[in-house]
């Protein structure tokens, strides 16, 4: 077993983006550009309403997924193409954009916490024109798993003690976990030597690595992760909850221009114009 080390650690920054929801953007922002397959992670968290009621109204996306893990409130999702659902506390949206859609996703509360996630994952070339896709899962459908002692983890994608997650998506072979950590809990989790992994804390702390190299990572950080077949971790704070991601990367020239995500910049004008004659 070799353990992998953190090598860097990042602070979000604070943005907006659709009509004006306020969030944190860990990965996509200059200090970390992209961390192949993963295109951006956004943290969504206030219970402020004026921060989030605008929502994101109509906007297209084209040759990549974006994944949507709500922790608190409703977000009700709908499309070009005739798809809506709701996204309800625990649930998870995986949405394969493949060769284009255009979607709106709008809080369905006016009232109390809305919290979760958008992560971002490229697609292969071969998949950039698929046919959009949707998998959709609620919180029942989220197998949760008691590793150890003061271990809950909760598995999106990926296998975790013999439990597989609902996800599946062959082009990136990904994993996504929810950790809760009570103190002192430590989780060591296998994963594929050749995959890029990060780990993001949004309460409490931990340390990560080991063998007398752990890096503290708190509250509102992520960790990159180098080299190495598993990832360590250990709480040291109560109540200590962290998401854990991983994916094969690509290694493809990456051409982006707002939501759309391609290999060339021809591909790129390609889409403009697709969406202009509304071919999405
Ligand atoms: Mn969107």
């Amino acid at each position: 077993m070799s353990i992998r080390p953190v090598v860097r650690t990042i602070r979000g920054m604070a943005t907006s983006d659709g009509a004006g929801v306020k969030l944190t953007r860990v990965i996509g922002s200059p200090q970390l550009m992209e961390l192949d397959p993963f295109l951006m992670l956004d943290e969504f968290g206030t219970d402020r309403p004026e921060d989030y009621i605008a929502g994101f109204p109509d906007h297209p996306h084209r040759g990549f997924e974006t994944v949507t893990y709500m922790l608190d409130g409703r977000m009700r999702h709908r499309d070009n193409h005739g798809n809506s659902g709701l996204l309800v506390p625990g649930s998870v949206q995986w949405m394969s954009a493949g060769r284009g859609l255009v979607h709106s996703e709008m809080p369905e509360q006016e009232h109390g916490r809305m919290r979760g996630f958008q992560l971002w994952i490229n697609l292969p070339a071969r998949l950039k024109m698929s046919e959009p896709r949707y998998q959709e899962f609620g919180p029942e459908q989220i197998p949760e798993v008691d590793v150890g002692p003061g271990v809950r983890v909760k598995v999106i994608a990926g296998e975790v003690a013999g439990v597989c997650g609902p996800i599946e998506q062959a082009a990136t072979d990904p994993v996504y976990l929810d950790l809760l950590l009570d103190q002192g809990a430590s989780f060591t989790q296998p994963l594929p030597e050749g995959h890029s992994a990060f780990l993001y804390v949004y309460e409490g702390a931990l340390v990560a690595g080991g063998e007398g190299s752990t890096t503290p990572v708190s509250s509102q950080q992520l960790a990159v992760f180098g080299r190495g077949d598993t990832v360590v971790v250990a709480a040291t704070a109560p109540g200590t909850r962290a998401i854990l991601v991983a994916g094969r990367p690509l290694r493809e020239p990456v051409a982006r221009y707002g939501p759309f995500v391609m290999n060339t910049r021809e591909e790129i004008m390609q889409a403009v114009e697709d969406l202009r004659a509304g071919r999405f």
